[in-house]
This record gives structure tokens, sequence and C-alpha cells, in this order.
């Protein structure tokens, strides 16, 4: 856990958050500002600051954040009609929490 950082506080529940999905490694939570009628953030448990971060070990846990976020398709209902996974990774790609995070957003065309 690193300190300081809200998305760590919200894996090890210190901060409140709508957890929708969570499992060993990987929690799901709805944005507390959303985008689109469905708006969640699939993280790692394991505070990694971001894309540019990754280490070649850290394939697998990725795998299973992209995981989560085909279960999430499945149990929100919008895995036939479609939904957008997206990263916003560095200060130029728009990244503002700097713990790595999946936007997994559904029900805007
Ligand atoms: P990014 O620009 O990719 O770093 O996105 C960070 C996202 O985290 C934004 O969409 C925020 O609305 C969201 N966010 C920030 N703090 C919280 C929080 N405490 N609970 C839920 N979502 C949050
Ligand atoms: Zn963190």
């Amino acid at each position: 856990m690193s300190d300081g950082c809200v998305f760590c506080r919200i894996a090890a529940r210190e901060t409140p958050a709508d957890i929708v999905y969570e499992d060993d490694d990987v929690v799901a939570f709805k944005d507390i500002y959303p985008k689109a009628p469905v708006h969640l953030l699939i993280i790692p448990r394991r505070h990694i600051e971001s894309l540019a971060r990754l280490e070649p070990g850290d394939a697998e846990l990725v795998g299973r954040c992209v995981s989560a976020a085909r279960a999430l398709g499945e149990s929100t209902g919008y895995a036939e009609r479609g939904y957008r996974l997206t990263c916003n990774c560095g200060p130029e790609g728009g990244q503002v929490v700097y713990h790595l995070h999946f936007h997994f957003l559904a029900g805007r065309r």
C-alpha cells in the first residue's frame, strides 16, 4: 500500500467506494464522477503507478484486470452491446490518479 494513494485506500476499504467486484488481485468500483451510465474503475490491489511503471512480471496481473472487465461486461449486461476499456497514462495521457486503473465505460454511444 502506498501512503496517500486513494485507490490503495479503497482497495483496503479504508476509504468508502461502491465496490462492484473484488478478488485476491483486482478490485472494481464505481467512478465517483461517472462519464457514462456505467463507469467503473478496475485496479490491481498492488500499487503500480501507471502503465509506464509495469514490469515484465506484471503481465498476468494486467491480464486479470482485463479479465475482470470481461466479467463486468457480463454482470452489467453490456457484454454484447459493448463497452470501452481505457487506461490513461502519464500527464499528457490525462492520468490524474497515479495507481494503475482501467476505465470501464458502457451505455453511452
Ligand atoms: P484518470 O484521469 O484516468 O487518472 O482517472 C481517475 C478517475 O478516478 C476519475 O474518473 C475520477 O472521477 C476517479 N476518482 C477519483 N477519486 C475517486 C474516488 N475516491 N472514488 C471513485 N472514483 C474516483
Ligand atoms: Zn495505490
